[in-house]
């Protein structure tokens, strides 16, 4: 038997006349998401969306959709007819699903839809007095009930439920346009990642590594990041920049104390020409105010200078606290701390400075033949197409993009 899904958005319901645009956007990211699962149905009613799916994909189907940026709550459902009587039927047969003898429960009844002829509260009435003739063992108690039938009486039918599942809110991915993500293997970097896809944007990565001072294990960790990002974005393309030659360079060649600050321009510039190639419109960083010197606003202020693209910190004013939670919870902490070499702790100066002057890092960027060391780093960049890991034995498997 199949199982069927109501799925519900929030913040898209306070868009005006861009409405549509952001369901259609959000029907296109469920579908994508459920890819591999078929056969399934997917609908769109009056503001719900519903999927019809097999009931061995129905844990499969709840975790993806658990991902996906714009629902707020999923619940899997017993449809019923705008009668009384049918509703009442399908009532007792979800509740016999759930309910464990002595068991506590109310019926709770929302009605959107005014013509159907009873109130919520005979609705309430009526099945509650159903489930109780039926012989179950069990009581009704309205102010702490185990167990919470709630009937939702709409135009387009009647759906019953006892739970909610959450969904992560925000916007449809792909509504804000396309954005650019320095991605290292720390902590930050991905919750960063993970809250621009919230507010929808269309997620790619770009990482800077230095071969052979960092190695297959760093990389590993990187793409993995981006893995876990695609089951929350459908796919993130990772643009990989060789780093070496121009680590090595500004090392030698400028002032210590502003090494940080220079390779960060240089990698601020790389990205921006990356950003222009790949259409994004904005660059993210995990950066937090004040969590290292490289993130005074002296520093953060001489960094952007590099480039005209704005530059998002989404973690800006978050604690260090603040964002390991966000890491735990979408699951990128454990990935985030496996041990890696990471370029810039490889390269970093004893005391680097903390309030750099822009005429100074400017000069000493002079001296380092920046337009050589850029273009060769842009034409030896690597981009790969990385999917969530439930779609990795799917695009195997049909050697196509499900996208
Ligand atoms: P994270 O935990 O994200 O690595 P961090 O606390 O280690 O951050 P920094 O190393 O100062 O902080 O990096 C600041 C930001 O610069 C990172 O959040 C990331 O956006 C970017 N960044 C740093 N290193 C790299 C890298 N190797 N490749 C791409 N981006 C990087
Ligand atoms: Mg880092």
């Amino acid at each position: 038997m199949d199982s069927l899904l109501l799925i519900r958005y929030g913040e898209i319901a306070l868009k005006g006349k861009n409405r549509p645009f952001f369901e259609r956007k959000l029907l296109q990211n469920i579908r994508t998401a459920l890819k591999g699962l078929e056969p399934f149905k997917l609908d769109f009613r009056r503001g719900r969306y519903y999927v019809r799916i097999a009931r061995e994909n129905l844990h499969a189907a709840q975790k993806r959709l658990c991902c996906i940026f714009g629902i707020v709550s999923i619940s899997t459902v017993f449809e019923a007819d705008l009668d009384l009587e049918d509703i009442s039927r399908k009532s007792l047969e979800l509740i016999k699903q759930h309910c464990r003898p002595g068991m506590s429960f109310k019926v709770e009844t929302k009605r959107p839809n005014k013509r159907f002829p009873y109130t919520s509260p005979q609705i309430n009435t009526e099945v509650g007095a159903f489930i109780m003739q039926s012989g179950l063992d069990l009581s009704v108690d309205v102010h702490k009930p185990e167990l919470l039938l709630t009937i939702e009486v709409r135009d387009e039918g009647a759906y019953i439920y006892t739970s909610r599942l959450r969904g992560p809110g925000g916007l449809p991915v792909g509504v804000s346009g396309r954005g650019l993500l320095l991605l290292s293997g720390g902590i930050d970097s991905p919750v960063a990642g993970w809250m621009a896809l919230k507010r929808g944007i269309e997620l790619e990565a770009i990482h800077f590594h230095s071969p052979p001072f960092t190695g297959e294990a760093a990389l590993n960790k990187v793409v993995d990041l981006c893995q876990l990002l695609a089951e929350y974005g459908g796919r993130v393309r990772l643009h990989l920049v060789h780093f070496t030659d121009i680590q090595k360079e500004i090392r030698l060649r400028s002032p210590e104390e502003m090494a940080i600050t220079i390779m960060r321009r240089y990698m601020m510039k790389i990205a921006e020409r990356t950003a222009h190639r790949m259409k994004a419109r904005v660059l993210y960083t995990g950066e937090s105010l004040g969590q290292v010197s490289s993130q005074t606003l002296d520093n953060i202020a001489v960094i952007d200078n590099a480039v005209s693209l704005p530059v998002l910190r989404p973690l800006i004013g978050l604690d260090k606290d603040e964002i390991t939670a966000i890491a735990r919870k979408i699951n990128s902490y454990d990935i985030s701390t496996r041990p890696h070499e990471d370029c810039c702790t490889l390269f970093v100066p004893q005391h680097p400075s903390t309030r750099p002057s822009l005429e100074r890092v400017q000069a000493a960027e002079e001296k380092l033949g920046e337009k050589e060391l850029i273009e060769a780093a842009l034409e030896k960049i690597e981009a790969r197409v990385i999917y969530p890991a439930y779609f990795a034995a799917l695009t195997n498997r049909n050697r196509e993009s499900p996208f």
